[in-house]
């Protein structure tokens, strides 16, 4: 694959290196190569859909960038935003997209709207999202170094239609969830019925 890179100057307050320190001290080197593979194949999908690779790249390097925050920080957050106090209910897997976005605007001074919206969607997904959101979502789920049964199957839907990959994605994650009796956050069901079940 070939590698791009663009400086991102254009959408947040500090330039990729600048941002690649920021995530560095919050990320172990295994998430943090996860974030550089995630980036990639966001451009790379951006392409695809005629969309800019330039937000997609930025949504899809820092997508994961409060994924290894200590809970009290997420907790702060959720008190101080005054967000649904249900989600004290749930951990970091919800949090660091549902939440997290809210870190990465404050601490990374990314402030568009796109963006944002991709980062918190990128785990629940969400009824109304946009390319960015769905590229953000699909780039986390195929990115190479992803290793499931069915990845090749994934990718090949994704790199054909990038909605089927979202609805593939949605159906098996959720299959996943109930498979094993895990709570399911509200509005991942909501995403669940719009994307799956086709609910307007
Ligand atoms: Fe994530
Ligand atoms: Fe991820």
């Amino acid at each position: 694959m070939n590698e791009f890179k663009y400086n991102y100057t254009k959408y947040a307050k500090m330039n990729r290196d600048e941002i690649l320190t920021e995530m560095q001290k919050h990320l172990n080197d295994e998430r943090f190569q996860h974030c550089l593979r995630v980036e990639q194949t966001a451009i790379e999908l951006a392409k695809e859909n005629d969309v800019d690779p330039e937000i997609a790249g930025l949504a899809g390097l820092v997508h994961d960038y409060a994924k290894q925050r200590p809970n009290e920080d997420f907790i702060k957050v959720i008190v101080d935003h005054h967000l649904d106090p249900d989600l004290l209910n749930y951990g970091k897997a919800i949090w660091h997209g549902y939440v997290g976005y809210l870190l990465i605007q404050a601490e990374l001074g990314i402030n568009d709207a796109r963006i944002l919206n991709a980062v918190k969607y990128h785990t629940i997904g969400a009824p109304d999202m946009d390319k960015y959101a769905q590229i953000t979502y699909m780039a986390d789920f195929i990115e190479p170094a992803r290793d499931f049964e069915g990845v090749q199957e994934a990718r090949d839907i994704t790199h054909e239609n990038l909605w089927q990959g979202v609805i593939y994605q949605n159906e098996n994650t959720m299959k996943f969830l109930i498979g094993k009796n895990k709570a399911i956050y509200p509005a991942a069901i909501v995403a669940y019925n719009a994307i799956v079940a086709g609910l307007k």
